[in-house]
């Protein structure tokens, strides 16, 4: 099933067109980055998809036609981390903060305590429960972020290039605690600046000008390298050395895994 689609979208800020009859599919499940150059409209579609820009255009999440009518479905189905991790909380602590994002959809105070304890658990952030946000270092922001997006049990985690900022150790941590959520079904639509968070993914796609220029699976997507670097998209070094080696007829494919390829050349 389809747990995002959109049809024919036309998008526009005053006279600039976005997205001039944009069409996308997300399957329910999926794990899908989302990279393009500065300007693309991959901020415009994440927040087209969670209704905070208005179109008449058919966009469809979980089944809902998104529209103001639809919005708190819509939100109660979402967990969304924009990309200044600054601007997420507002709460004095972390706690305080999961807290206000379950009052705003309305639960009980039972149930909130009860969400907060089994999430810092899952996440592992008990420790942080009672610190303020200015306390936080940018990895464990992520972290809180990430607890904030998904308390509420959605069925669609939407990123917005939230893991740039932070370092590789944390992201990589970050990235494994969304593999596993993505294994339990959550469907996971992630903006990416570096095309590494996308090699656990299912599917990239490579927005320009509001169209669709590249789609499939991660590592296919990345052997279109000459595209890729016309748009100024940057390869990971692993995957550009690996492309080089398949053309040389050395690896069979592409490994994007420096050990495994070592490994693999070895054989
Ligand atoms: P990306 O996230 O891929 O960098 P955006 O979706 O932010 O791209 O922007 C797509 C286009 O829309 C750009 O040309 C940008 O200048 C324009 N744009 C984005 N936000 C606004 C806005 N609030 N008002 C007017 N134009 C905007
Ligand atoms: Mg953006």
């Amino acid at each position: 099933m389809d747990i995002v689609k959109i049809d024919n979208l036309i998008f526009r800020y005053n006279d600039n067109y976005v997205f001039d009859k944009f069409s996308l599919d997300i399957k329910e499940g999926e794990w899908l980055c989302i990279s393009g150059p500065n300007g693309s409209g991959k901020s415009t579609l994440i927040k087209i998809i969670t209704g905070l820009l208005k179109t008449e255009s058919g966009v469809f999440v979980c089944g809902f036609r998104v529209n103001h009518r639809t919005l708190l479905n819509i939100r109660k189905n979402i967990g969304i981390i924009f990309d200044n991790l600054d601007n997420l909380f507002v709460c004095e602590t972390v706690e305080d903060d999961l807290a206000f994002t379950l009052e705003n959809l309305c639960y009980k105070p039972d149930e909130i305590s009860r969400k907060i304890r089994k999430i810092a658990i899952e996440l592992n952030i008990t420790n942080l429960l009672n610190k303020s946000i200015e306390e936080l270092s940018g990895g464990e922001k992520a972290k809180v972020a990430l607890a904030v997006a998904l308390i509420h049990n959605p069925k669609i985690l939407i990123i917005d290039e939230s893991l740039s900022m932070i370092d590789e150790e944390e992201r990589t941590n970050i990235l494994q605690v969304l593999n596993k959520k993505h294994k339990d079904g959550l469907t996971i639509i992630s903006v990416i600046h570096d095309l590494r968070e996308s090699f656990l993914a299912d599917r990239l796609i490579i927005l320009n000008n509001g169209e669709i220029m590249l789609d499939g699976k991660p590592l296919k997507v990345m052997e279109y390298d000459k595209i890729l670097n016309r748009l100024g998209i940057e390869l990971p070094f692993e995957t550009e050395l690996s492309i080089k080696l398949k053309l040389y007829g050395l690896l069979d494919e592409i490994i994007p895994d420096v050990e495994k390829m070592v490994d693999t050349l070895w054989q």
